[in-house]
């Protein structure tokens, strides 16, 4: 009597989770000419953000409720990008930029739009800053009523300026 004995092969094969590989988008590549992806880091944004309390620099309300963003906002660039105007490291410095309410739209009752459509008051407090202008040293009207200075580090610094 042959007796056949069976032995099981079990054979397992174990389903490999392969990492999910992830196309790396040329962020890098810079293209001659104007691209929208020139605004500031993430790092200089975080920096405009605590300056500002996470509040409309120019009105003071409230557009952060500490999880999430409660308001349309927007970092307004003092002076504006213009031709060429991002290769200058001033552009995306802090003392450049302002956490204003309102997107790009020119809605007036937001002050981004207050900014984009009145012009003379914009530059009158130092929300906008002439392409030949230099904002690090042209005094801010920030919400509150005080007049400041903006520093590349994200601070407020004291302004010896007096409203016209
Ligand atoms: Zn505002």
């Amino acid at each position: 009597m042959t007796s056949l004995r069976r032995t099981a092969m079990t054979r397992r094969t174990e389903l490999r989770r392969t990492p999910m590989t992830r196309k790396r988008p040329n962020a890098q590549k810079t293209v001659a000419g104007r691209r929208k992806n020139t605004g500031p880091s993430n790092t200089v944004r975080g920096l405009v953000y605590a300056r500002a309390g996470w509040c409309c620099e120019v009105c003071g309300r409230q557009l952060h409720d500490g999880n999430g963003w409660t308001q349309a906002h927007a970092v307004h660039h003092r002076r504006p990008r213009g031709a060429g105007g991002s290769s200058d490291p001033a552009t995306n410095s802090p003392c450049n930029l302002l956490l204003v309410c309102g997107t790009g739209n020119e809605d007036p009752s937001t002050c981004h739009g207050l900014i984009e459509s009145q012009r003379t008051l914009a530059l009158a407090n130092g929300w906008l800053v002439p392409q030949h202008g230099d904002p690090a040293s042209t005094p801010v009207l920030v919400a509150g009523g005080a007049t400041v200075l903006l520093t590349a580090t994200g601070t407020y610094a004291s302004a010896e300026w007096v409203t016209p």
